[in-house]
């Protein structure tokens, strides 16, 4: 089945007022030529705003980089799905490595997150992937497995719908080493699999699966055309245009 490419821009904690806003103009102004291709940019919360203004009407969705799973509360310093939506967020992140990693957040805890953005009705790009040392132990199909089944634990195939996977091998981001094509496709094609057996073959048919980990220009054709590999969530190269929006053309293929 063909599925449509999604590429969507992580930036992570980088930029400024002035530069998010120059960076979403140059997106939306290169993606009026590209069609067939999903885009989205994911800039830091204070600036959601600022740029959700620039992407209006054009082909350019937003997306937040996390958010808390309660509707509203004495949560100080966090950010609710329902803010998100009233700010004009179409997707969030959720589960980067970055947040698994550093700031020790547990499949059980992303799963909230990942229920309380869909009640929220926002989409979710759920982010997996394995440390090198997993990949070196011959683990990563074991860590995706448990990843995958907490992280989408009590999600039906309706709510599938809504969910995008990213694959996102620990080793690869912000690392300049990607994956082969071939080590991406293997990893995507496992998800799929795994994700029929959670959720139906249908929807896992369905399911967008992005590979995320270094993709630039000069590697997202060969990934990006892999066939289970459906998209890139990008970093570092999402901060520059030009390169973004090469990573665009290539998702058209
Ligand atoms: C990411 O942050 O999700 C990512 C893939 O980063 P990079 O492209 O810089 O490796």
């Amino acid at each position: 089945m063909s599925r449509q490419k999604f590429i969507a821009g992580n930036w992570k904690m980088f930029t400024n007022a002035a530069s998010a806003e120059q960076l979403a103009a140059a997106v939306v102004k290169g993606v009026a030529k590209v069609d067939r291709v999903a885009v989205a940019v994911c800039p830091p919360f204070p600036y959601l705003e600022r740029v959700a203004q620039v992407v209006k009407g054009a082909a350019v969705a937003l997306g937040a980089q996390n958010l808390y799973p309660e509707k509203e509360g004495a949560f100080t310093g966090e950010v609710s799905p329902t803010m998100l939506v009233d700010v004009g967020c179409k997707h969030v992140i959720v589960g980067h490595s970055e947040r698994r990693h550093k700031l020790a957040e547990s499949n059980a805890f992303i799963n909230k997150k990942v229920h309380a953005a869909l009640a929220a009705g926002l989409h979710v790009i759920l982010c997996v992937g394995e440390t090198l040392a997993e990949r070196e132990a011959n683990a990563t199909d074991r860590l995706l497995d448990e990843q995958t089944t907490q992280g989408l634990a009590e999600i039906t195939a309706e709510m599938l719908a809504r969910v995008v996977l990213a694959y996102e091998p620990v080793w690869a981001i912000g690392t300049g080493r990607n994956a082969t094509p071939e080590q991406a496709q293997q990893a995507h094609a496992f998800l799929r699999r795994r994700v029929g057996e959670l959720c139906g073959a249908a929807a896992a048919e369905k399911l967008q699966i992005q590979y995320g980990g270094s993709v630039k220009p000069d590697n997202a054709a060969s990934l990006l055309h892999q066939p289970d590999v459906d998209g890139a969530l990008v970093g570092g190269a999402s901060l520059k245009a030009d390169d973004f929006l090469a990573i665009v053309r290539a998702g058209i293929g």
